[in-house]
């Protein structure tokens, strides 16, 4: 693997007296695609959360190239988030959406137009400008959702189930539509999901998440071929 952008050191989260993150060390690297996959509840939500700075660690370092960022709060991390309930915001049209993280940056609103209609043309929704979330399907919202998360140009994206909601079909173009994002732009993108099928063909790389710990961490081909343990191989023997 490349140097590490991105690194945790000996983290961990505890809710009371529930440790949910684990001593947990773990290196991305610049560009790379990697996928959280694991049982529900063994902390993969957890530690995105620390990584965006919508939750503080109990002990340990998190780092982006080379900076500290663990007690920085999440605007001035330059991360895009995407969840899987969209978030937009109601009573904006998708411009406005779209425009929201520029303005809060200060950005000039010459540059505002110019950043979300190329934001919107990245997924294709250039033509869907004025329109309000509610007269959108449910694709387009995260599609809204990801423009918003891509127009102040992160260097990082993190995904926290985005396609959860989306039917089979969409589903599937919604993830070669990423790919082909991270692609493009050279993203960072650290993604979340339960489902073995959607990591395995987007992912350089997966980490297979059991109670707090990374089980193990490979190509999609390592995970697969050679399971570490037992409980990385009883877990992508199942079905989905
Ligand atoms: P996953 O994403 O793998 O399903 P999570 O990170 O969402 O797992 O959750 C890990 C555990 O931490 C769960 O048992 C969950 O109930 C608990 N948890 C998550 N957030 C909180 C919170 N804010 N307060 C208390 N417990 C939490």
């Amino acid at each position: 693997m490349t140097d590490a952008f991105i690194q945790f050191d000996k983290v961990s989260k505890s809710f009371g007296p529930i440790t949910v993150v684990d001593d947990l060390d773990l290196s991305i690297g610049k560009g790379e695609f990697v996928s959280m996959l694991g049982p529900s509840g063994s902390g993969k939500t957890t530690l995105l959360m620390m990584l965006a700075g919508f939750e503080k660690p109990t002990s340990g370092e998190i780092s982006v190239d080379a900076k500290r960022v663990d007690g920085l709060p999440p605007y001035k991390r330059n991360m895009g988030v995407v969840f899987q309930n969209y978030a937009l915001f109601p009573h904006m049209t998708v411009a406005e959406n779209v425009a929201f993280p520029l303005k809060m940056r200060g950005v000039s609103r010459s540059q505002i137009v110019e950043r979300v209609k190329k934001a919107l043309d990245m997924v294709q929704l250039g033509a869907f400008q004025g329109r309000k979330p509610i007269q959108l399907s449910g694709g387009q919202q995260q599609r809204v959702a990801l423009a918003r998360a891509l127009v102040f140009e992160p260097e990082v994206v993190l995904m926290d189930e985005p396609l959860g909601a989306l039917d089979k079909k969409l589903r599937e173009q919604m993830q070669l539509d990423i790919r082909d994002i991270h692609r493009r732009l050279g993203l960072t993108i650290v993604f979340v999901t339960h489902d073995q099928t959607e990591a395995l063909t987007m992912s350089d790389r997966i980490a297979i998440f059991n109670h707090g710990k990374i089980e193990q961490i490979g190509t999609p081909g390592q995970i697969y071929d050679s399971p570490r343990t037992q409980f990385v191989a009883e877990f992508i023997g199942e079905t989905n």
